[in-house]
């Protein structure tokens, strides 16, 4: 593993011999191509240690519901069945993670955690390292950032202008971190006496116990976990990848759909990059298709990450974007909207765009849509709504609730892009000012976009009675 990975936090002193060493599992969510899960195996076995895998399920995590507890779900149970064959302890517990993990701390010869750049998951971590250093003088702490092909802090110590600003300097050291082969196996595998609060085998058992928003359903189409990605990229390499230079056109599906197993961990970034320089090895695919999916698995991915670490208030109205953006909005707030909707309209796809329609509707039933999709789509709720920052609370608010990879520093990103982040000054109009214009004329011009609203038609009619109302 590429040393740079890896925070050391707290050093421990340990005088006698403890029983584990326990690795805190939050935002990776898989065993292969996990940096931390193989640092924390590796260090067990220095110390001939048997390793504990904790994880806590919160029913508090923020804005989540049914669709992303169960999808995160699917991807744990294999998670533990894995880790079981390995000869891996795997302790599955219904409590706060940030607290639950105090409880295992005393006996733990060391506590690997690893990295998350929301800012909740950054307290999180916090709460537990300051917890270590007040009451667990012996207990060495370590962090590993298995999340990004190149950690955002390695990549860059400022936030980036742009895509064209990192590209650069990603480019430069992504081939240093292609530093995963295997995962090591466990010396010591011995059983450790805790019990798990569940064994989830019955996901739909647990989530029916959880006191969790139940009202956004589970995603008929899309399942989680390790083997459900990997079967959807191999199609994606087989049938999609050598065309991706089409992809924008939302009509083709032309795109891998990894963001959703991505946000969870259930799969790598690394894994996916290496899996395209195998294609390109193998001749499957060509430069120009793998050089098109790495711009956005690697450079767009990473800027997102580099916006959520260095933007303090990203998931704010009032600081997301830059000062041109504020000050073209504010010369514009009082533009006569031509269209103006409510917040339940646009939810219920009551508007008079039926491209909109679709895409809403592609999101409440399925969790998922095409980036051109989405940029459209927030373009038009940024148009109709009586105010700039109704918009954005609104965008934010039904991105977090239907998007199975909602929440996560894409999403913040790609909604702050909406508002000029990351993006130039266009040419001025109406209530959009200088930020960028998106219209059906644009579909239609340049897509079969027909083809999309059937697509999605076709798709809720196989769903059945999928959102409660
Ligand atoms: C308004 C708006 C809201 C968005 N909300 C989210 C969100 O909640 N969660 C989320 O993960 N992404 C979000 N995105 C970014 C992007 O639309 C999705 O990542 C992408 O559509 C996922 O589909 P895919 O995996 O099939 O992409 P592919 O085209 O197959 O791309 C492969 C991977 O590259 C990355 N990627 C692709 N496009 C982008 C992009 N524009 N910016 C950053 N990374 C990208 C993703 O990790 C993606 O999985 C949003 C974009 C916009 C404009």
């Amino acid at each position: 593993m590429n040393p740079k990975r890896i925070i050391h936090l707290k050093d421990g002193k340990s005088e006698s011999k403890k029983q584990y060493v326990i690795y805190w599992m939050q935002q990776s969510q898989r065993v292969h191509y996990n940096h931390a899960l193989d640092y924390a195996i590796q260090m067990a076995n220095q110390h001939d240690l048997p390793l504990l895998v904790y994880f806590g399920l919160t029913p508090n995590y923020p804005d989540a519901n049914l669709r992303h507890y169960t999808f995160m779900l699917e991807g744990l149970k294999e998670v533990k069945n894995i880790l079981n064959k390995f000869h891996i302890n795997f302790l599955f517990k219904l409590e706060s993670p940030e607290k639950g993990v105090k409880n295992y701390l005393k006996n733990a010869h060391a506590l690997i955690m690893d990295y998350g750049y929301l800012r909740h998951q950054k307290l999180w971590r916090k709460e537990v390292l300051d917890f270590a250093i007040e009451n667990c003088v012996d207990l060495q702490v370590d962090m590993v950032d298995t999340d990004l092909i190149v950690p955002v802090k390695v990549a860059s110590d400022k936030a980036e202008y742009g895509a064209y600003t990192l590209r650069p300097k990603i480019k430069r050291l992504y081939l240093e971190f292609r530093d995963f082969s295997k995962i090591t196996t466990i010396h010591n595998q011995k059983k450790l006496e805790f019990e798990s609060d569940n064994d989830l085998s019955n996901i739909k058992k647990l989530t029916d116990s959880l006191d969790i928003d139940h009202t956004v359903t589970a995603s008929p189409i899309y399942k989680g976990g390790y083997i459900e990605a990997s079967k959807l990229f191999y199609d994606f390499l087989e049938n999609k990848a050598s065309d991706y230079i089409n992809s924008n056109d939302p009509s083709l599906g032309l795109t891998s759909k990894m963001s959703m197993y991505l946000h969870f961990g259930q799969i790598s970034a690394l894994e996916i990059m290496d899996r395209m320089f195998l294609a390109i090895d193998h001749g499957h695919l060509d430069g120009a298709s793998f050089d098109a999916y790495i711009e956005q698995l690697l450079v767009r991915r990473e800027l997102a990450f580099n916006y959520v670490t260095f933007q303090k208030g990203y998931d704010k109205f009032e600081t997301m974007t830059e000062p041109w953006a504020y000050m073209t909005m504010n010369e514009h707030e009082l533009d006569r909207r031509e269209y103006l909707y409510t917040s339940e309209e646009l939810e219920n796809q009551q508007t008079h765009d039926i491209y909109f329609n679709a895409a809403m509707k592609e999101m409440v039933y399925t969790g998922y849509m095409h980036n051109y999709m989405r940029m459209y789509w927030a373009k038009k709720i940024i148009e109709w709504m009586p105010t700039y920052k109704e918009a954005y609370d609104t965008i934010v608010y039904l991105n977090n609730k239907y998007f199975i990879d909602g929440r996560d520093p894409n999403s913040y990103e790609g909604i702050a892009w909406c508002f000029g982040k990351h993006d130039r000054a266009w040419t001025e109009r109406s209530v959009f000012g200088k930020l960028r214009y998106m219209n059906a004329k644009g579909l239609e011009r340049k897509f079969n976009i027909e083809g999309y609203v059937n697509d999605v038609q076709n798709i809720v009619n196989n769903c059945h009675s999928i959102v409660k109302s």
